[in-house]
């Protein structure tokens, strides 16, 4: 009966889809042996470090990958970085398949003068610091200004604009890192933009994301009534809309006839204005944008742009357009496969990435040939080299939750890697 070894580099959601994609193809005559690859000591990916804090109920999807992570055909190889304890070849010889679900980490540039002055950052850098990503635990951002802005019209935009003009006593009891609460407890920021470079109707915002926006209990939000207008206006002569648009603008609506509470801290949308120029001298003062009434400048203390994603470079294989060269997941030519943002892109929720892996899966199954009989990772890590493997993380994740229940909140995460490793010692 074939048995099958398949390497999983990256333990973020579209690496558990895909492992979950194999469990499902399991008969009596197919079984694998799955050996997920991790360089942090933690696994989840975005779910840990991306998705928003005060979106706890998009985090539950955890239990699904700690399922995927109980079944006997698989096993975590966390804290083990791809190029320094092993090498991609060491995977591709001894692995009938190697699928790299590597995602996208690297901020898109807006390519505009002024964006390298200090306090114009990236949400690829802002995001992870907030969640306690290791690799960010020692980024500065100066929230000692009153205006923020935030460029960009997609959900990782309105997550960061969200988590700067909240109260941050709406984060205490979130797993927000320590060193992000306590600076955004000294935050001056009171005034947040989100601004996109097309009309309202070309946002990408989802509505669920919108609709939560009135709800803030301490922050008014505006869209204005002309904008909205005009994207009804110039939707409707493209014919009927169409239902992702419809309820996005119908969202927006909804922000814009919520009373506002006259409340000290505020997020506004403004729409049609393409980032020109940042201004300051060393550090960010304001940003030029042009609009279809001219350029207009917003004085401001801090900007971030949200603008997309593209993939790190790996040695060994070739990126195109920020993810890694495939076709529908195959990397031709070798027995290397692509899924979720290496693959796609940065685009989609969580739960895209399953469908996406279910198809990248049946494919590297149709193609698998005879088993390969060549040993495994256990193979080529150095025995010393400290391995985080499902039990490792049992611990690690168990003491982060004991922790935060003694201070109401979900989890207290350890933002350092030897903190993390000290945390699951046996
Ligand atoms: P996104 O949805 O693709 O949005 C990117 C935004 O950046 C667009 O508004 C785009 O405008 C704008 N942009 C691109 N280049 C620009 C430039 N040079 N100047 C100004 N604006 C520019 O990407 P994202 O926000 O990074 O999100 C990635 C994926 O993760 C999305 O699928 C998103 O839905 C998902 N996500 C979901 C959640 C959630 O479900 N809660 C949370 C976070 C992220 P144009 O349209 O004009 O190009």
């Amino acid at each position: 009966m074939p048995h099958y070894k398949v390497a999983i580099v990256g333990a973020g959601p579209s690496g558990y889809f895909a492992a979950q994609a194999l469990q499902n193809l399991v008969t009596e005559d197919l079984t694998f042996a799955i050996d997920m690859i991790e360089r942090l000591p933690t696994p989840w990916g975005l779910v840990r470090s991306g998705v928003a804090p005060d979106h706890p109920k998009i985090k539950t999807v955890a239990k699904v990958f700690e399922k995927i992570a109980s079944d006997s055909n698989f096993r975590l190889f966390g804290n083990i970085e791809l190029g320094k304890e092993l090498s991609l070849a060491d995977l591709t010889n001894k692995y009938d398949a190697v699928i790299m679900a590597t995602g996208s980490a690297i901020g898109k540039k807006l390519g505009i003068p002024g964006e390298e002055l200090n306090n114009s950052i990236s949400a690829a850098e802002f995001v992870p610091w907030y969640n306690g990503h290791p690799d960010f635990a020692e980024f500065k951002i100066d929230l000692s200004g009153k205006v923020a802005v935030v460029i960009g019209a997609g959900n990782v935009a309105m997550d960061c604009a969200r988590m700067l003009a909240v109260n941050p006593a709406e984060l205490d009891e979130t797993d927000t890192a320590d060193h992000a609460l306590e600076a955004m407890h000294k935050s001056n920021i009171r005034k947040v933009f989100i601004t996109g470079r097309r009309g309202a109707e070309f946002a990408s915002f989802t509505a669920p994301e919108l609709r939560d926006l009135p709800k803030l209990e301490h922050t008014d939000v505006y869209i204005s009534q002309d904008a909205l207008a005009l994207a009804y206006k110039n939707a409707e002569a493209k014919g009927e809309i169409e239902k992702h648009l419809a309820s996005n603008l119908e969202a927006m609506k909804l922000i814009t006839e919520t009373p506002k509470q006259g409340h000290e801290r505020s997020l506004e949308f403004l729409f049609s204005h393409t980032p020109k120029e940042i201004l300051g001298n060393e550090k960010v003062e304001a940003i030029v944008y042009s609009t279809p009434s001219g350029d207009v400048t917003i004085p401001c203390d801090l900007v971030i742009t949200a603008i997309g994603y593209e993939s790190e470079a790996i040695p060994g294989i070739i990126f195109e357009k920020g993810k890694i060269a495939n076709i529908d997941g195959r990397v031709i030519g070798s027995n290397i496969y692509a899924v979720g943002w290496a693959k796609r892109g940065p685009s989609g929720v969580i739960g895209t990435n399953k469908s996406d892996a279910a198809e990248v899966i049946s494919l590297l199954v149709s193609d698998l040939k005879e088993p390969k009989n060549n040993g495994d990772v256990t193979d080529l890590i150095n025995t010393s080299h400290k391995i985080v493997d499902q039990e490792y993380w049992a611990r690690i994740n168990q003491a982060e939750i004991s922790a935060g229940e003694a201070r109401g909140k979900p989890r207290v995460k350890a933002v350092s890697v030897s903190e993390l490793l000290r945390l699951g010692q046996p």
